[in-house]
């Protein structure tokens, strides 16, 4: 018989690599020879100081056996199949072409940047020579946004079961089987590269298409019904049905819409600074020690939120033990970001600290520029950051208190992020809307927080790409409300924040492409 019980280990305890075996035998009156387990659910609770790890089990008496996985992936030959065409091979476009294996339907995606192991190079070039390349970034290339991150699987959908799918995915892929247990799952930016580059070779070994460095460069509508794509080499490709699924970065996407006087709708989001500590005052706070964490606690991560002047300031993306990452999409800009290896060992802690822009209170001044005024108010802060930055891809930062204080940093903290920091007066660079609530928000957090506060901390500007901007309408099917056979996707198209929804996403608009087919 199966049964399901909770138990909790402290960390004392849990030295012991017997104690959880040992722990069901006593909760269930049995001996320990009796019973195979399986850890369904792991979460650390640090609130107090006697640190536990909580634990959901699935207990089974002996000779039945342990379900690992609750799906199988069925992915059919598709190479003579009907095709569905998927702008973007980030976690919308590489899921919803996985699902269109599965579905009988032949995936051709086109991706304007290149593959993960080509993509590497670029990312240097960005880091080491400040240069940023239009079609291969932090942003853009195989994987997309979410290759080159901290890879946190975390997501505020209610829909476990398509969050439970997503996550078999992974690990069919390659991912380590952790990630079905843990409360707070992340992956690592050092592990991302080769789940990706396998999740294309299943696309590839099935039949499907993959072109990488092939920009989707304009769109042939007649009669409000997407009839054709053209490519970067002018080649023009006739289409059916289209999965638009090119991230919130692909401004060049949206301009051109917006041209074509495709329906597009300005959406609220947020923007702000990351603010970097050492590792090591998180842990010492979160874990309420002084100095090094104990062996068997993960870097310690934080999650704060404050209500500022009718806005909401919070933490967005926080990476433990990573890296600072220069995020821009094109010269003449600077945007941050964060990512950490699956070790999450390095000597930082960094997240996004951001403020919410509601779009039709917040811009008056961009109001004219309809549905992209909340992204030509992005640009206009990204290239604030790359003047004040120095004019390359070294980003305007300040030490915390002197930002909340109102003066300028005579020197830097040191910091994870490569291209390097310039001391800038963010104080008063930011515009007020932004800035003065950042300044009331990190005095509230060190309240929360007690030693977040601190002199020790960097902010670095910007954060600018927590959402999308723009809205791309869709209706009840998923298509656009006024283009047929377009669906937006993703979260380009506002309906994702972060790889597992937009994975979602992928994977739900490749099943509304295909009806009536
Ligand atoms: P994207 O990932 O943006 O993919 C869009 C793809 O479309 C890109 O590959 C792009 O090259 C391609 N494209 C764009 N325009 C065109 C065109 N014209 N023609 C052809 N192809 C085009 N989220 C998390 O959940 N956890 C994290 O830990 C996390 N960390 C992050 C760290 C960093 C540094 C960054 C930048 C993002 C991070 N995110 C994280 C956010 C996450 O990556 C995104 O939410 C997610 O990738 C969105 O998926 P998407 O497929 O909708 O779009």
């Amino acid at each position: 018989m199966m049964r399901n019980i909770q138990l909790r280990v402290s960390l004392e305890e849990a030295g012991d690599e017997n104690i959880l075996e040992l722990k069901i035998a006593r909760h269930l009156g049995i001996s320990t020879g009796e019973f195979t387990f399986k850890v369904l659910r792991k979460s650390i609770d640090a609130r107090k100081p006697t640190i536990y790890f909580n634990y959901k089990l699935a207990v089974y008496t002996k000779g039945e056996t342990l379900d690992k996985t609750e799906y199988t992936f069925e992915y059919k030959d598709v190479s003579k199949a009907k095709p569905i065409h998927i702008i973007g091979f980030g976690p919308a476009g590489m899921w919803a072409g996985l699902r269109c294996l599965e579905l009988g339907y032949k995936p051709i995606v086109f991706e304007r940047g290149k593959n993960v192991q080509d993509r590497r190079r670029d990312l240097k070039a960005i880091n080491q020579e400040h240069i940023v390349g239009e079609d291969s970034n932090y942003c853009f290339g195989e994987g997309g946004a979410g290759t080159y991150s901290d890879g946190k699987l975390y997501t505020r959908s209610l829909k476990r079961g398509d969050v439970r799918r997503i996550f078999e995915s992974l690990v069919h892929h390659g991912a380590k089987e952790d990630i079905l247990i843990d409360a707070h799952p992340h992956i690592g930016t050092n592990k991302l590269p080769k789940i990706v580059q396998n999740m294309r070779e299943t696309i590839l070994k099935y039949g499907g298409e993959v072109h990488f460095n092939t920009r989707v460069t304009d769109f042939n509508i007649e009669d409000n019904r997407l009839k054709s794509i053209v490519l970067q080499n002018e080649s023009e490709v006739t289409v059916e049905r289209v999965i638009l699924a090119t991230g919130h970065s692909a401004r060049d996407i949206f301009e051109l819409l917006h041209k074509k006087k495709v329906a597009l709708e300005a959406k609220s989001y947020a923007m702000g600074v990351r603010v970097e500590h050492p590792q090591e005052i998180i842990d010492s706070i979160q874990y309420h020690c002084s100095g090094q964490r104990n062996e068997l606690l993960p870097a310690a991560s934080y999650s704060l939120v404050e209500q500022v002047k009718g806005r909401g300031v919070y933490s967005f993306c926080m990476c433990p033990g990573g890296f600072i990452v220069p995020a821009a999409t094109a010269p003449g800009e600077v945007v941050v970001n964060g990512m950490s290896p699956s070790k999450r060992n390095n000597l930082f802690a960094n997240s996004g600290i951001v403020v919410e822009i509601n779009v039709d209170e917040d811009i008056p001044k961009y109001e004219h520029l309809g549905a992209l005024k909340g992204l030509e108010y992005q640009k206009d802060l990204e290239r604030l950051a790359f003047t004040s930055g120095g004019r390359s891809q070294t980003a305007p930062a300040q030490r915390l208190t002197d930002f909340v204080e109102g003066r300028l940093s005579a020197d830097l903290n040191p910091t994870s992020y490569q291209p390097g920091l310039k001391s800038a007066p963010l104080h008063s660079l930011l515009p007020k809307l932004i800035g003065s609530r950042l300044r009331t928000g990190f005095k509230a957090f060190g309240e929360k927080m007690h030693g977040y506060y601190t002199v020790e901390a960097n902010i670095v500007g910007v954060e600018s790409r927590t959402s999308s901007p723009v809205t791309i309408p869709r209706n009840k099917t998923l298509e656009h409300v006024q283009i047929k056979g377009l669906f937006p996707c993703g979260e380009g198209g506002g309906f994702a924040g972060g790889i597992v929804s937009a994975a979602m996403d992928g994977e739900r608009c490749a099943e509304a492409a295909v009806v009536g087919l």
